[in-house]
């Protein structure tokens, strides 16, 4: 079965939830997982670049097989997420700023959809 590297959001928007995110190989039969840093991403490849793009060039260290599957790790109270950019939909790539202008509902779980 193929999987469907378009089909996922673009690195632009997963950093509007957290500066991270947790992703497995795509190995079923490894499912080694590690940590996906957007900030060094974004360095690299420009906001509305598909994040399936980044994830399928992925190789896994334990097993050596290409592409990662990403789980969103959304925020605890303890580690609360830490978007990159601000996550009120409208204001682009704006850097999120949870001292200032972003302090009140610019957190992942007031942005969350439905
Ligand atoms: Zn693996």
């Amino acid at each position: 079965m193929g999987h469907d590297w378009n089909g996922y959001i673009s690195i632009g928007e997963a950093a509007r939830m957290n500066d991270h995110c947790r992703i497995y190989c795509a190995n079923h039969l490894c499912d080694h997982s590690g940590r996906l840093d957007f900030r060094p991403l974004l360095r690299k490849y420009p906001p509305q670049t598909g994040l399936g793009k980044v994830l399928k060039t992925l190789r896994c260290q334990k097993c050596g097989g290409l592409g990662a599957t990403p789980i969103a790790e959304s925020g605890t109270k303890e580690h609360p997420a830490s978007p990159i950019f601000c996550a009120r939909v409208g204001r682009g790539t704006h850097r999120c700023d949870p001292a200032g202008q972003c302090k009140d509902g610019c957190r992942l779980d007031a942005a969350l959809p439905g």
